[in-house]
């Protein structure tokens, strides 16, 4: 697919190398002479990186558009990136994965973590979900499926191609199989337990394996107990409760077809008896029992990001003091409340604070048992570190 000795070259202004030099795979555009020659390459291009001086500090990936100008692919000059390079990499992924689970349902691929820059992958066993957030992903599509042909060989591709970061890429919008078939939910294994994601139907995405550890966690505190879980989608916690020995789990979601999923996998293993699905909108939900006086052993809240953009920080920061405030307020006593984040411009302190601020305003004290982020199959790259972007509290309350 690239020719290394005639890819396009990209200079940095003075200076604006020694970033990339330290580790960072990114180049921000007002760090590129963005010439005539520079705004003219295609964006999605492979590009030598060169600083001011013209020495080479590799292979990048490029778009003038762009606020992050250039993602870094390799620090050989002299490399070739074409599927076998990317197959390379999705080889490393596949071996850390295989490490790190017995069972073949994780994030396989997570970017920049895995080298390789804004390109997601997730595994429900021979399916495989392919999200591309970048015009080099995007073109390069064909490269990325030949290469998971090659390393993993899937009976069926589902491409999951519907984020915000596309859109910022200027990308369209799109969700299609790019190979195989799939029939209906797929099914998928947890923490010993088997769920039920819907990747290419009317759900947006398929599981959301990053609270893996967070939903075991949760669960091994759940036994016996009442348990609650507003934002519950598929069930992940609300099931792995069930499945650890909960006396009784209700499932909140203003989605049927998340509560259908859920409803599955309660049935699927073997706790359907004490599983409850429950259509409501979360906050009247959590009012409503609140001025009921009902309460709960185990009650989590682990919601959509609620910021999605940086302008939208002080309201959404309300929403997670709100979503406290009105959780603890059921939360028996002794119990244990989860809060969930994956708002990745919220950054832990604040998150933090909006729950110590959501306990007070509802007159409640406790401690916090945990302080976790999403699984291993979600690596962060070192210098990336804000793009660990899931928080879930775990805290008993007095
Ligand atoms: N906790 C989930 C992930 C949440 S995804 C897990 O562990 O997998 C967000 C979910 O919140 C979606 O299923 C969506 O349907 C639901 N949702 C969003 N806003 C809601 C609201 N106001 N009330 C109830 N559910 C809501």
């Amino acid at each position: 697919m690239t020719d290394t000795p005639r890819l396009p070259v990209i200079r940095l202004h003075p200076g604006r190398h020694k970033r990339i030099g330290l580790g960072h795979p990114w180049v921000y555009s007002n760090e590129v002479q963005m010439d005539a020659p520079a705004k003219a390459i295609p964006p999605g291009s492979v590009v030598r990186l060169l600083d001011a001086g013209g020495t080479a500090l590799g292979l990048a990936t490029f778009n003038p558009h762009t606020l992050i100008a250039a993602r870094v692919l390799t620090r050989d000059p002299g490399a070739t990136i074409d599927s076998a390079f990317l197959a390379g990499r999705i080889r490393s992924a596949l071996a850390l994965r295989s490490r790190l689970y017995d069972r073949p349902f994780y994030r396989l691929v997570h970017a920049e973590a895995d080298g390789l820059p804004a390109l997601i992958v997730d595994r429900y066993g021979d399916v495989v979900t392919v999200q591309a957030n970048s015009v080099f992903m995007d073109r390069h599509l064909p490269d990325v499926l030949a290469a998971l042909d090659d390393v993993l060989d899937p009976a069926a591709v589902i491409l999951r191609n519907d984020s915000t970061q596309r859109a910022m890429e200027g990308l369209p919008e799109e969700s299609r199989l790019a190979k195989g078939a799939v029939d209906g939910p797929i099914r998928l294994e947890e923490n010993g337990a088997a769920f039920f994601a819907d990747p290419l139907g009317g759900q947006k995405t398929g599981w959301f394996y990053d609270q893996r550890d967070n939903r075991a966690f949760v669960a091994s505190l759940a036994r016996g107990g009442r348990v609650i879980d507003f934002f519950s989608y598929n069930g992940g916690f609300a099931v792995t409760c069930a499945v650890s020995g909960a006396a009784s789990v209700i499932a909140v979601d203003r989605s049927q077809p998340a509560l259908d999923n859920a409803a599955r996998a309660a049935e699927a293993n073997g706790v359907a008896g004490a599983f409850e699905a429950r259509r409501a909108d979360a906050f009247n939900e959590l009012d409503r029992l609140a001025n009921a006086g009902e309460t709960f052993d185990v009650v989590i809240a682990d919601p959509p990001a609620f910021v999605k953009s940086k302008k939208d920080l002080a309201v959404g920061c309300r929403a997670y003091r709100k979503m406290t405030r009105l959780a603890a307020r059921i939360t028996a006593p002794g119990g244990i409340l989860l809060a969930g984040s994956c708002s990745h411009n919220v950054d832990p302190p604040t998150f933090a604070e909006q729950v110590a601020r959501g306990l007070v305003d509802a007159g409640r004290s406790g401690r916090i048992l945990r302080f976790a982020g999403a699984g291993p199959d979600h690596p962060v790259h070192p210098h990336l570190p804000e793009s660990a972007y899931l928080k879930a509290m775990v805290l008993q309350l007095d």
